[in-house]
């Protein structure tokens, strides 16, 4: 047996195997997943605009006009006109002087949290710190590690903790990074509390809101717009494949921010310019979006809605304010014959186990969408309910996220163990 083959196999006995299931069609609120019809509730497609009929047809004229990919990198042949396009919009709509386009979101972290870890290095031998909060985003701890950054891993939205080790560091230069919407625990960071911090020890901060664009604030501007930080933040890094329906990202920042980003993130200097088709299906979104800001207020009642209905069936939902609400489990094995039940019976959100969340939190990452009807939203409650008790697990018996996290006195605290996206 080779080694592959002998780590799949202990990948198969610890039930973490996983395997890529297949969607035939457009993406929507409900889908044909390996054959069956189902009702998607795990997709990040939160207001329904992939497969909508004007980004649809504006990433077709796109392909049309401008062709299928850029071609080079955006700093030899690839900035197209539709990437500056997209930029000022997105300027604008996070209320910043620029921003700069990424290929993927996790590109974009990768880039601008390892140039914001250099930056200050050369001016201190010990170089910078990053502060990043345990339940970041495999892209952000990539970010630090491509960096070689010292990284102070701070506990899940703790800002005392966090306030300690700014206070530890006091003498090096700091970042603070954060998720702004955590992708699979579906909480908000304290991010008022972390910018007062920030400037209280003149450190920068970067914020991802990936599932916070086109979710929260007013008119989906995203959570940092709904603490009245527009403008405070560094860095704010926002994702055009969630709710804004394409591919990319994006980093929304001052214009010297922009410039130092363009020289010197290496995500974005090694890697070609987004295709076309994409940025202009992200535009069209962005149109959207801001004619009808009523897709966010249908997202977040169906996001309220839901959670109550899953509260009714037993479900420990009251740690998610948002449109993504973890059913935690907490073996792995067991969440996987859960979510199995629940899409025999129509219903796909899909299990979510380690090393993406902390051993013994394997979850259902239920995520809602604008299009849900109330009624779908009702029935799924039902069947997630049906699927926990048939696949053996009581619904509200399941592990408490906090106690299975690391704790400890901040003297004693070891970096997060990596994790790796899957959402
Ligand atoms: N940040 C967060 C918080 C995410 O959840 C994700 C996607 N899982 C990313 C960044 C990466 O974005 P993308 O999928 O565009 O690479």
């Amino acid at each position: 047996m080779s080694d592959v083959e002998a780590r799949l196999d202990e990948l198969r006995e610890s039930g973490l195997y996983r395997r890529m299931r297949h969607v035939s069609g457009p993406q929507g609120s409900r889908v044909v997943l390996d054959g069956r019809p189902v009702l998607l509730l795990c997709s990040n497609n939160y207001l329904g605009l992939a497969d909508h009929p004007r980004v649809r047809e504006a990433a077709a004229d796109a392909a049309m006009r401008w062709g299928a990919g850029a071609g080079a990198s955006r700093l030899v042949s690839g900035t197209m006109t539709v990437h500056r396009r997209l930029e000022e919009a997105l300027a604008a709509f996070k209320g910043t002087e620029s921003s700069v386009l990424f290929g993927s979101g996790y590109l974009a972290n990768l880039g601008v949290v390892s140039a914001l870890a250099r930056l200050s290095a050369p001016t201190h031998p010990d170089g910078a710190v990053v502060f990043s909060d345990e339940l970041n985003h495999a892209s952000i701890i990539d970010g630090c590690r491509l960096a070689r950054a010292e990284t102070f891993v701070y506990d899940h939205c703790d800002v005392e903790h966090l306030a300690w080790g700014l206070k530890q560091h006091r003498d090096r230069p700091g970042i603070i990074v954060t998720d702004s919407v955590f992708s699979m625990d579906g909480d908000v960071a304290p991010l008022e509390a972390i910018v007062e911090l920030a400037r209280r020890h003149g450190a920068r901060t970067i914020v991802d809101e990936a599932h916070g664009t086109g979710a929260l604030g007013p008119g989906g501007r995203g959570a940092v717009a709904e603490a009245g930080l527009e403008g405070q933040v560094d860095v704010v890094v926002g994702t055009l494949g969630k709710a804004l329906g394409a591919y990319g990202a994006f980093a929304a920042c001052s214009a010297s921010m922009r410039d130092y980003l363009v020289n010197t993130a290496r995500s974005l200097i090694f890697s070609t310019a987004p295709p076309p088709p994409s940025a202009a299906g992200a535009l069209a979104a962005l149109e959207v979006l801001q004619e009808h800001p009523e897709m966010v207020e249908r997202l977040r009642g169906n996001a309220d809605a839901f959670r109550d209905e899953l509260a009714r069936e037993g479900f420990e939902v009251a740690g998610s304010t948002t449109q993504i609400v973890p059913l935690v489990v907490g073996d792995a094995d067991l969440a996987m014959a859960v979510c199995e039940r629940a899409i025999e019976a129509g219903v796909f959100a899909q299990a979510i186990r380690p090393p993406t969340v902390p051993e013994g939190t394997s979850r259902l990452r239920v995520a809602v969408m604008a299009t849900h009807t109330r009624e779908e939203l009702r029935a799924a409650a039902r069947t997630l309910g049906r699927a926990a008790l048939q696949a053996g697990f009581r619904p509200g018996a399941g592990v408490p996220v906090a106690a299975a996290q690391p704790a400890g006195h901040p003297d004693e605290r070891l970096p997060a163990p990596l994790r790796s996206a899957a959402a």
